[in-house]
């Protein structure tokens, strides 16, 4: 069955909100965004033709901030796919505390058959289209799926041409040179690397007992086994759109990493078996991190899931079906809204140095970065206990208290 995943995070949505009683105006509100932009983003191709790019923007809710989230380039983007990221994100940025609302843009492309050129005319393009209804203090883009610092740094400088001033905080994830944050590239990852630690202390685990497997070799996975390798995790396999690669005695993260940039994939890495996606997810191993795309567990393949703990870096990998077979089953896991909220609050920290004009340090940025995700951490985890509910649900029904009382105290509800 093909999943619906804004119908899935209505669920999550629903959830939560009868735990806390909540409003039913308030409940409704919540079940749409404010504002969804869908534009045609005509772009000059090599050859001199001119192709039409359908692309979104959803504006989910902006009760705590401005509108806060990524975009995505990827052939299978869909309008309902963008509303729930945007929806995901609202609640992301309101568990993790940070004064922001929640939005999410999406190009229906496949950017590796595009040059250079053609990518950069295609950002721009999708800048003209929406410009009007972003800026630092209104939607803050930043990057997701195939998009990359180079691609905000096009998009900002766009932005500027338009407006006619220097607007740094447009946008986030940009090149350290154009107003990045020192420890963005990587802060996705770090985030998920202070969850998985306080998870694993609650755990009694050990670093070096402790066995990873990672689906989604991409920026947020990368850095993940990097970090954890070198903390002492034993990364056991990794995955991309190829397939994966096992090795049970762990594998060399930073080879893994230099194949990966040689050729294309992890598929082909000397000293290890290769593994289907699949496969994957099923190992038996002590922490499971999707970082590729949604639905990847579902109620069909959660019950084959042995992993005892499930780091989300991806946004909504796990289908709320799959979430009760894995709660069943006493698998713990850490939701997307909290495990990957580490980019977005870094991204909150470039904005915050955008205004400033002055930039921090990496090491103050992680040292905030880090009070922000453990506190966060913690909290989710007390409200667990609290109403003895799984962790997503924990999750929810904080940054659905959150968003809610932002909404009340500006009153019209
Ligand atoms: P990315 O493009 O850098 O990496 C994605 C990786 O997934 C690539 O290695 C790709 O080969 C792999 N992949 C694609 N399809 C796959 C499939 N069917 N099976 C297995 N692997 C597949 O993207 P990213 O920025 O690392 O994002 C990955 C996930 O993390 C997304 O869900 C994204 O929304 C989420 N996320 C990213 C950030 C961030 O800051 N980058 C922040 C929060 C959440």
């Amino acid at each position: 069955m093909v999943q619906n995943p804004f119908e899935n995070a209505l669920k999550q949505l629903d959830k939560a909100s009868k735990i806390i009683h909540l409003d039913l105006k308030m409940h409704e509100g919540l079940k749409t965004p404010k504002r969804v932009l869908e534009v045609s983003v005509p772009v000059t191709m090599d050859n001199g033709e001119i192709k039409e790019f359908v692309a979104f923007r959803s504006q989910y809710n902006d009760a705590l901030g401005p509108f806060k989230g990524g975009i995505r380039y990827h052939p299978g983007v869909n309008l309902d796919e963008v509303k729930a990221l945007s929806f995901w994100m609202t609640m992301k940025c309101a568990v993790v505390g940070l004064p922001l609302g929640g939005g999410k843009g999406g190009i229906i492309v496949d950017p590796k058959t595009l040059s250079q050129g053609e990518l950069e005319r295609l950002s721009r393009g999708y800048i003209q289209a929406i410009y009007q209804y972003i800026g630092p203090t209104r939607d803050v883009p930043a990057p997701d799926v195939y998009t990359t610092p180079q691609i905000m740094g096009w998009m900002m400088d766009e932005y500027e041409k338009l407006v006619g001033e220097h607007a740094p905080g447009v946008i986030t994830g940009k090149p350290i040179c154009l107003g990045g944050s020192a420890g963005r590239g990587f802060a996705t990852a770090q985030g998920g690397v202070y969850v998985t630690r306080e998870a694993a202390k609650k755990l009694n685990w050990k670093p070096e007992e402790t066995t990873v497997a990672i689906q989604g070799f991409g920026n947020a996975g990368s850095h993940m086994a990097k970090i954890l390798a070198h903390l002492g995790y034993k990364i056991v396999a990794a995955s991309d759109s190829k397939g994966g690669v096992q090795n049970v005695n762990g594998l060399d993260v930073l080879a893994l990493e230099a194949h990966k940039e040689k050729t294309g994939s992890v598929l082909g890495f000397a000293g290890a078996e290769e593994i289907t996606n699949e496969s994957l997810l099923e190992l038996s191993v002590h922490v499971l991190v999707p970082a590729a795309l949604e639905n990847v567990i579902t109620s069909e393949n959660a019950p084959r899931v042995k992993a005892k703990m499930i780091v989300e870096l991806a946004n909504g990998p796990v289908t709320p079906d799959a979430d009760e077979i894995l709660h069943a089953n006493g698998v713990l896991f850490i939701p997307d809204i909290l495990a990957n909220a580490g980019g977005v609050t870094v991204s909150y920290f470039e904005q915050v140095q955008n205004a400033m004009n002055y930039y921090w340090e990496e090491k103050e940025v992680l040292e905030k970065l880090e009070k922000i995700m453990v506190t966060a951490f913690n909290a989710v985890w007390e409200t667990k206990e609290k109403y003895q509910t799984d962790m997503r649900t924990a999750a929810f029904v904080r940054s659905v208290e959150r968003v809610a009382e932002a909404m009340k105290a500006r009153g019209g509800i």
